[in-house]
């Protein structure tokens, strides 16, 4: 599959980079409003590929958007000194309404994956400027934080992370949920397979992995700036699915009628995805506390999206 992505820095490299060396792209096209910043990421990933694939790497204006696929959204623009977080959102919202018409200009038959943040929002605004199905419009969401719960759930109950079955829904942000009550480790609820292998989910190992996986991010950005190398392998994966048709139950944002009684937003639950996008949304049974927490998610991000004059 032919995969585009807009915004070539360091997520959006990141990504190019996680394609092709799983070699699930064959041809990936990096555009940027930096001509010079596309050109030198797609030199630097085309000389990974005879390490790993046999991926065609290039950059390009829009019109070598032409036949995607997949176009990921990763670009943006970052906060200037004393601009809220609102004024920056409107200012990547004019970004997308220049980016997505390009793109579906050259690409009208692609699917939109949305990596730029606040990704719900940004999700949101994509489906709502481009004029797309919502499954055709897919955001990155939490799939990142479902696999940092996975890799803490795991490193806990000393079991790889594959075989923790745990989603984190709502908000990619402060006010995410991590499912704990739908969690399984193999086949078995949670906290029955931790007190066979003693390694019980006491309040402060749930605390510590709640802190974990909702403040990750802060702690990264701490250390080196931003993050880039889990979303990058996180939105890779989500184009395999789609790439390959695996109908993957994975957590990515869409556009939905509503949610936890809240109308008209967009943010996270497990669903399928393959080749038409997303095919099919899968509610976790969620305690009564869960349920609130993704109601409460869900109104923050009404409150947001309503916010934004569009
Ligand atoms: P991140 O860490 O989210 O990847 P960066 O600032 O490294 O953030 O990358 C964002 C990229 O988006 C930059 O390379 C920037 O040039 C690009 N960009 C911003 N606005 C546009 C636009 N209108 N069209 C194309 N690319 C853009």
């Amino acid at each position: 599959m032919k995969v585009g992505i807009v915004g070539a820095g360091m997520v959006g490299s990141a990504a190019g980079y996680a394609l092709a060396l799983m070699g699930t792209a064959s041809h990936i096209v990096l555009v940027d409003r930096d001509e010079k910043l596309a050109r030198a990421q797609a030199e630097d990933i085309a000389h990974a590929v005879p390490f790993a694939s046999s991926a065609r790497v290039e950059d390009g204006g829009y019109d070598a958007l032409a036949g995607c696929g997949v176009v990921i959204l990763a670009a943006g623009v970052s906060q200037k000194p004393g601009e809220t977080r609102l004024a920056l959102l409107e200012r990547n919202a004019a970004v997308f309404r220049d980016v997505v018409a390009e793109v579906l200009r050259a690409a009208p038959d692609t699917i939109l994956l949305v990596a730029t943040n606040p990704v719900d929002i940004m999700t949101y605004i994509a489906t709502r400027i481009s004029g797309l199905p919502p499954a055709r419009v897919i955001g990155s969401g939490t799939i990142l934080d479902t696999a940092r719960f996975r890799w803490l759930v795991g490193q806990h109950l000393r079991i790889a992370p594959h075989s923790v079955h745990a989603y984190v829904l709502g908000e990619h942000g402060d006010s995410e949920v991590l499912a704990w009550s739908a969690a399984r480790a193999g086949s078995v609820e949670l906290s029955s397979f931790a007190a066979q292998v003693g390694a019980p989910i006491t309040a402060s190992v749930r605390e510590r992995i709640d802190g974990g996986v909702r403040r990750a991010a802060y702690t990264i950005i701490e250390g080196k700036g931003a993050t880039w190398y889990g979303i990058g392998a996180g939105l890779a994966r989500i184009v395999r699915a789609i790439a390959r048709d695996e109908e993957a139950v994975l957590s990515v944002s869409i556009r939905m009628d509503a949610v936890a009684g809240v109308r008209d937003v967009a943010l996270s639950v497990p669903r399928v995805v393959g080749a038409s996008g997303v095919t099919a949304d899968l509610l976790p049974h969620l305690d009564p506390g869960e349920t609130e927490a993704l109601a409460a998610s869900a109104a923050l991000l009404k409150e947001t999206g309503e916010a934004l004059a569009l």
